[in-house]
């Protein structure tokens, strides 16, 4: 039986995707061999890889003059891989701090180069994002970064940041492909898989062309993004299940009409969940209104002390994964592209029933 995942990520995949997945285990292509066991090198898997490559292009409108990677090591290799490929070590770059994973690239990047957070929100604890209006950007930065949607806190940005031409790199790791992005603003965009794109142990990368050829000599050669481009992300074995997944995810997405139509359901889904908590007492969301994330939705509940059950009860009625990070407590439910409005309908009904008896 399927239960409806909230989990922030590895996260839930659409059905249809992992049935066509179970269908072909066996015999792709009619190979007599799965996908996994085929080589990377080889005709068919070339032909899914492009494919890919092809479909997120197009659900992106990924613009001429960008490369896109298909990598290893997670959004957190390209913590390190980002100012290593993109200036020296004695470059300033600019940083954003909205939380947690924010800290952690300035952690990662503050051993390569000269990290400038030119905005912090530890003042509202991380419960909002700068105002753009407030923003100022080193003029000679090597590039400027920030985390359009904090996974953890549940906070994500309204807009896109203006950096007067310094490169915007954006973690968009709990954001790609919930909604249209303008591509062009970005020098770069990166994303782990495991939560809007398929299996974890894939990494996606859109990088302009200007930003490439540029890695630091000690670069570790599998990051950097000319070597990778030059290997059509093959300099060595690609996680190739991850990325036929990927690929699998990306014509789902087309099926279900592109990230417009992405945009109207996961922002139906949201509000839904959002209206639950604001209608009622019992539940809260510390976040400003105005950068509430539509893909993780923190929220606690006026007892604390009766989480674990919540979250136990949840469980059994088939709501799996709902404690929040383990950092910061309370309940978190991440709504991904695969969860439907049924799986919040059912998680609203639940605490519904939750809050009559217990509230
Ligand atoms: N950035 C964000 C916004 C994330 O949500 C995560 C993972 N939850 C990471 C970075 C780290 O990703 P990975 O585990 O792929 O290194």
């Amino acid at each position: 039986m399927r239960i409806y995942n909230f989990a922030a990520g590895p996260a839930t995949l659409p059905l249809e995707v992992l049935e066509q997945a179970r269908d072909e285990l066996l015999d792709w292509r009619d190979g007599g061999m799965s996908v996994m066991e085929v080589s990377h090198r080889s005709k068919a898997f070339v032909r899914v890889a492009e494919q890919a490559e092809s479909d997120l292009r197009e659900l992106l409108a990924v613009p001429d003059g960008y490369k896109v990677l298909f990598l290893q090591g997670g959004a957190t290799g390209q913590f390190s891989a980002i100012p290593l490929n993109l200036a020296g070590p004695d470059a300033t770059a600019d940083y954003l701090n909205t939380g947690q994973w924010s800290k952690k690239a300035i952690g990662e990047a503050r051993r390569y180069l000269n990290v400038k957070v030119v905005a912090d929100e530890k003042d509202s604890n991380y419960t909002t994002v700068p105002l753009a209006a407030n923003l100022a950007f080193t003029a000679a930065a090597a590039y400027v970064h920030y985390t359009p949607n904090e996974t953890i806190g549940g906070v994500e940005f309204p807009y896109v940041p203006e950096t007067g031409g310094v490169p915007l790199v954006a973690d968009m790791s709990s954001t790609i492909l919930s909604r249209p992005i303008d591509v062009a603003r970005f020098g770069l965009i990166y994303a782990g898989a495991q939560k809007n794109i398929g299996p974890s142990g894939l990494t996606v990368v859109i990088v302009r062309d200007d930003l490439v050829g540029r890695a630091r000599e000690l670069t570790p050669t599998v990051f950097d993004y000319q070597a990778m481009v030059e290997a059509g992300s093959m300099l060595n074995t690609p996680p190739t299940f991850g990325w036929y997944v990927a690929g699998l995810v990306f014509q789902w997405l087309k099926r279900q009409g592109g990230l417009a139509a992405m945009e109207r359901h996961n922002r139906a889904k949201a509000a839904r969940l959002y209206d639950a908590i604001d209608a009622s007492p019992y539940y809260g969301n510390p976040v400003d209104p105005v950068c509430r994330s539509w893909m993780n939705v923190p929220f606690t509940i006026a007892k604390p002390e009766l989480e674990k059950t919540f979250v136990a009860e949840a469980a059994a009625e088939g709501l799996a994964n709902l404690e929040g990070h383990r950092s910061v407590g309370g309940m978190r439910a991440s709504l991904y592209n695969a969860m439907t409005m049924e799986g919040v309908e059912a998680l609203t009904a639940f605490m519904a029933e939750f809050e009559r008896r217990y509230g």
